[in-house]
């Protein structure tokens, strides 16, 4: 038996100071995980559960790569994350236990369609279209956990053209990693190759052509994109 076409290629994030390759299972994005972003969206900063959204794995592009702006919006945001990198999985992780299942981290761009995320939110209708559109995940190499640790603190900042647009620290992520992992090791069985993007702080806003994106997630590394 062979197969009707061939399958796509394995999607893969390099690994910093290796030629070895991050083999991507599933993407796992966390809504609204720094106080100040849920309230420059209109929401509540107290601790509500976290809710969580996916993206798909060929939607992401390499650093240094270009981000072509996408059909059917008007209204594109970036989104500066850390992103947590899963060696191994399961279901029901303890807190405890959540961060010896992490391979590394790394700096992602939650690319957004705000226009239509808006429009599916006051339908109540999912996110996808707003979400997990081609290219919609611009993303770093990987730096391993057992080089760097685990980051519970650190500046998180995306600049464009050379100007900032977004400053945060992983200290006010809401919901902390390990949380982050036990939770939704609840909802889902992870596995190895599975990422999570941990969700944005405040100052989300418009991209163009021609832009120029820098991100970075001290002590995990930069992101840079040409947004064509
Ligand atoms: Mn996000």
């Amino acid at each position: 038996m062979g197969y009707v076409f061939t399958p796509p290629e394995q999607v893969s994030l390099p690994v910093r100071g290796s030629a070895d390759l991050f083999p991507v299972h599933r993407i796992y994005c966390v809504g609204r995980n720094y106080a100040a972003h849920a309230v420059e969206m209109g929401h509540d900063p107290d601790k509500e559960p976290p809710f969580f959204f996916q993206k798909n794995p060929d939607n992401i592009v390499l650093q240094g790569a270009d981000f072509p702006y996408p059909s059917a919006s008007e209204d594109v945001h970036h989104e500066i994350e850390l992103t947590v990198a899963l060696k191994s999985g399961g279901d029901d992780i303890s807190i405890d236990k959540a961060l010896d299942h992490v391979f590394g981290y790394g700096v992602s761009l939650d690319m957004t369609r705000r226009d239509l995320q808006g429009e599916m939110k006051k339908l109540g209708r999912p996110w996808e279209v707003g979400k997990a559109f081609e290219y919609s995940a611009p993303h770093s190499e990987l730096v391993r956990a057992d080089e760097t640790g685990h980051p519970d603190s650190g500046a998180v900042w995306l600049k464009i053209n050379g100007e900032m647009r977004q400053e945060g620290d992983i200290n006010q992520l809401i919901w902390k990693v390990p949380e982050v992992i036990s939770i939704l090791s609840g909802l889902f069985t992870l596995r190895a190759g599975d990422i999570i993007m941990t969700g944005t702080p405040a100052g989300v806003g418009p991209v163009h052509r021609g832009d120029e994106l820098h991100g970075h997630v001290e002590g995990v590394g930069e992101l840079t994109v040409s947004v064509v």
